[in-house]
């Protein structure tokens, strides 16, 4: 097995320069986060609150934790004092929570929105009308301490390349068309280690890998 080091080395080659790689290290161990972190990684994803934070805690201050799971409105209070981004905003409320925190924290975070791509009826997320909804929300236009940076999306598991392609292509359109009203909007959170060559292709700006990185994860969230 090669180490994680050389797994990024590798990625970072397969990564152009303008896309941002986000390291998800859920459900390992801080000693392999600090092995990336010492490659010169400094973008981790995390997808539970708890173990984010206990993350934050031990690594060294210079990072930026991107929460990349579904997020539970009572929850955001734990992560308010030191997340970058949320990538998987989907609803007002949360979005509403997020600004609220974030104030008490006198602090500004990152949300990305989150766009249900895949056919799958598990996978979260807004659909177009819901999106363009969102963002001409006056209601959501007087959040002060939020700023909404882009989307994220997440392809159906599937063996089905073009399946694949399509769902990213489709992200990629409504990103445009959204980009030209909300020029705020500079981040497209789509690839994972199975698809993120897909995702690229298609326009991503932002990926995150975890198993091409820190191995398989012995169960999977
Ligand atoms: C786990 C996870 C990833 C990374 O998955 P890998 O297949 O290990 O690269 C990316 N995005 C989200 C939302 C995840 O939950």
């Amino acid at each position: 097995m090669n180490s994680i080091e050389e797994n990024l080395k590798h990625i970072l080659k397969t990564v152009p320069k303008e896309v941002t790689l986000v390291a998800v290290s859920k459900t390992k161990p801080v000693s392999d986060l600090l092995e990336a972190y010492q490659a010169g990684q400094r973008i981790f994803g995390e997808n539970k609150i708890q173990e984010m934070t206990q993350k934050w805690e031990e690594m060294p201050k210079d990072i930026s934790w991107h929460m990349i799971g579904h997020v539970q409105t009572n929850k955001v209070k734990f992560m308010a004092p030191y997340v970058d981004t949320i990538h998987a905003v989907d609803s007002f409320k949360l979005l509403k929570e997020v600004n609220k925190q974030a104030i008490k924290n006198d602090r500004t975070i990152n949300c990305l929105l989150q766009i249900k791509i895949a056919q799958e009826e598990s996978k979260f997320g807004l659909n177009n009308e819901e999106v363009i909804d969102l963002l001409n929300s006056q209601e959501v236009k007087s959040l002060t301490n939020i700023n909404i940076t882009g989307l994220m999306g997440m392809a159906t598991f599937t063996d089905n390349k073009e399946q694949i392609k399509n769902e990213f292509n489709n992200i990629k359109s409504l990103f445009e068309i959204l980009k030209t009203d909300h020029p705020t909007l500079k981040t497209l959170s789509i690839g994972m280690s199975g698809d993120y060559q897909f995702a690229i292709e298609s326009g991503s700006t932002m990926v995150r890998i975890g198993s091409s990185i820190f191995g398989e994860r012995n169960y999977s969230h």
